[in-house]
């Protein structure tokens, strides 16, 4: 279904995009710049917050642009790790944005390792077996300005919570495009929103801090590849062989692992950078040992990192997280070939497993928080 909303939201602009817009009325070019910085910089939350606009210009962005296309419905600091942000977009339709502070030893939360989880659709339509957002099918993309929106409220959120509002966006050690959606399949809007996210101009975010996840849409990993922006890359495998894939993942109809393969190796060329091989274990369908063979395997022709995450359980599907042995006994043929892996265990604190729940639970909440 397609979307458009009654104004086009200003975090979708680029500085080019709106410098048109602006050259078009007549304006001076600096004020693209001057906006922009009221948006990301001093985090202006209304038109009339930005004072050194003549008066006519600010009732002009009023009537044609939507300042923030997100609002906040609540924030729930559900665990001590994950706070979660329930967003309102203009249809009604709520998306998820997770941040997940993850303490180190020894180190008060202050210190903790802190990542923000975006989503990119409502919904998806990549119908993996195991994960709620499968279930619910895909509504529709979200536009970039959306996808930007999220880091917005999360500013505005960390503003409220600390002093040191303005660097707190850069305190943030990483952005993964790991929520509800598949970010390949809505890609025009996902490379605009992370470019915005990135730019100077904008929220100065690096992309070498910025990962995408993708159940592996070939075609769009090869683009990525080309694309100038430079961020990492982690691919939802879930199985090591065709036959085990395709139980759980749809897509490796489509892209065989003999297609998916050789476009990671090409992406990890072109970047000079690691990428990741999620790999969630589920009970009986792929914690076997051959399995972690075959996964090996992979890794070490990739030289990727694993990261093995314990399946979190959804509600309304029968799979199970394997037993604490098994996991090790899975990482360990990893560990023994000297691939680089992480096998967490501690709840809610696996950055993947915390997005890969979010989906259900934001249907739920709307019957809480909206009926
Ligand atoms: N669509 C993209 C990005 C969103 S999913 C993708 O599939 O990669 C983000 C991660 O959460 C994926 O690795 C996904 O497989 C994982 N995930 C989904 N449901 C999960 C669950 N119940 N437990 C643990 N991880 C889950
Ligand atoms: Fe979509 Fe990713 Fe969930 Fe698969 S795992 S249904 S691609 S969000």
């Amino acid at each position: 279904m397609k979307y458009t909303p009654a104004k086009p939201p200003l975090t979708g602009e680029t500085l080019d995009s709106l410098t048109e817009k602006l050259r078009a009325r007549g304006e001076p070019t600096f004020r693209a710049k001057q906006i922009l910085e009221w948006l990301y910089k001093k985090r202006a939350r209304s038109w009339d917050e930005m004072t050194n606009l003549p008066k006519t210009l600010r009732a002009w962005l009023a009537d044609t642009f939507e300042l923030l296309p997100a609002t906040l419905v609540h924030g729930k600091q559900s665990l001590d790790v994950t706070d979660k942000l329930l967003l309102e977009l203009g249809d009604r339709s709520l998306i998820e944005t997770v941040i997940i502070r993850a303490p180190q030893e020894g180190v008060g939360l202050e210190h903790s390792r802190k990542t923000i989880c975006i989503s990119t659709q409502v919904g998806c339509a990549m119908g993996c077996k195991f994960c709620a957002s499968g279930l619910l099918g895909l509504k529709r993309d979200l536009n970039a300005g959306e996808i930007v929106a999220q880091l917005l409220q999360v500013c505005y959120r960390e503003d409220a919570r600390t002093q040191r509002a303005r660097e707190e966006l850069a305190s943030f050690d990483n952005i993964v495009v790991m929520g509800m959606g598949e970010p390949l399949a809505n890609y025009d809007a996902i490379i605009r929103a992370l470019t915005i996210v990135n730019a100077e101009w904008g929220l100065g975010f690096g992309a070498r801090r910025i990962t995408l996840s993708t159940s592996g849409l070939v075609p769009k990993i090869l683009q990525l590849a080309e694309e100038p922006l430079g961020i990492r890359l982690a691919i939802s495998l879930h199985g090591a062989t065709d036959e085990v894939r395709e139980q759980i993942m749809p897509v490796n109809k489509a892209y065989p692992l003999a297609k998916l393969l050789p476009a990671v190796k090409t992406f990890s060329e072109k970047h000079g950078r690691m990428v990741t091989l999620e790999f969630i274990l589920i009970e009986g369908i792929n914690d076997s040992l051959e399995q972690a063979e075959k996964l090996r395997d992979i890794a070490l022709d990739l030289h990727a990192h694993v990261n093995l995450i314990p399946y979190n359980t959804v509600e309304g599907l029968p799979w199970k997280r394997p037993s604490i042995t098994r996991q090790e006994r899975f990482a360990d043929v990893l560990r023994a070939a000297r691939v680089s892996v992480t096998l967490r265990r501690e709840k809610g604190h696996d950055i993947e497993a915390a997005c890969g729940q979010l989906r259900l639970k934001t249907e739920k909440e709307r019957e809480l928080t909206v009926a």
